[in-house]
């Protein structure tokens, strides 16, 4: 099963897809994830990548699209996956359309996770992000046992930079312009789900549940 969670920054595109995964045994895919791993590393594509990403844009497509088709190309990703932040632009969706076509494969379904922006602000001045696993939190909806250590994995969580309510307006006027025409995209291929954002994070999960079975 292959499967793309859309949706505002701070929706909860990641929170789903990582309980996705653990239920259904996918590889939870976040390009977000992976470009942070890489700056972390001091890579070139990470020292790339955070020119946009520290101003709230979008990393190129060019280079976003090569990211994705390697990690779609390994062993683990042979029965599907859960794409998280990834496409985010209609040329990212029509080649990763293209390679699956190729394959004689397609995406089943785009889960659409609608949050109002109001909610938004909110939310992101709340979560914390661990700096080793890449697990997500938040202050008062979903907080660790321990404060400010991640109970998956013991390390030290963060507010990130680009979830400072400056760049987050950045990230909310970009997602409106270059990521929502994805809603209408898959919607015309029929396989677009949408689900209610704005309830608690297992309504919202039954909710997707229910859709993939
Ligand atoms: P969020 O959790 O808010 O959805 P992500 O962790 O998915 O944020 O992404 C953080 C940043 O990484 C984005 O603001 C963007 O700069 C970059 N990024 C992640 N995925 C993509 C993508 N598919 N295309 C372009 N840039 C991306
Ligand atoms: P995205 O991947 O779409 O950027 P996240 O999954 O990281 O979003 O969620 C953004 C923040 O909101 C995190 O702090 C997360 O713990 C919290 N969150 C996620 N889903 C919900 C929900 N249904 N209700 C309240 N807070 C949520
Ligand atoms: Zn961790």
């Amino acid at each position: 099963m292959k499967i793309i969670m859309l949706g505002a920054p701070g929706a909860g595109k990641g929170t789903q897809a990582e309980m996705i995964s653990e239920k259904y045994g996918l590889p939870h895919i976040s390009t977000g994830d992976i470009f942070r791993a890489n700056i972390k590393n001091g890579t070139e594509l990470g020292k790339e990548a955070k020119k946009y990403m520290d101003q709230g844009q979008l990393v190129p497509d060019e280079l976003t699209v090569k990211i994705l088709l390697d990690r779609v190309a390994q062993d683990d990703c042979k029965n599907g996956y859960v794409l998280d932040g990834f496409p985010r632009t209609i040329p990212q969706a029509e080649v990763l359309d293209a390679e699956l076509t190729k394959l004689g494969d397609k995406v089943d379904f785009a889960i659409n996770v609608d949050v109002p922006d109001d909610n938004i602000i909110n939310r992101m001045s709340g979560r914390r992000a661990c700096v080793s696993c890449g697990a997500t939190y938040h202050v008062v909806f979903n907080p660790t046992k321990v404060e400010g250590v991640c109970d998956k994995c013991g390390a030290n969580l963060i507010l990130r930079d680009d979830d400072k309510p400056e760049t987050v307006k950045n990230r909310l006027d970009v997602y409106h312009k270059q990521t929502q025409p994805l809603i209408d995209f898959y919607s015309k291929k029929g396989i677009l789900k949408e689900v209610d954002g704005t309830v608690a994070m297992n309504e919202v999960f039954n909710a997707i549940t229910a859709i993939l079975g």
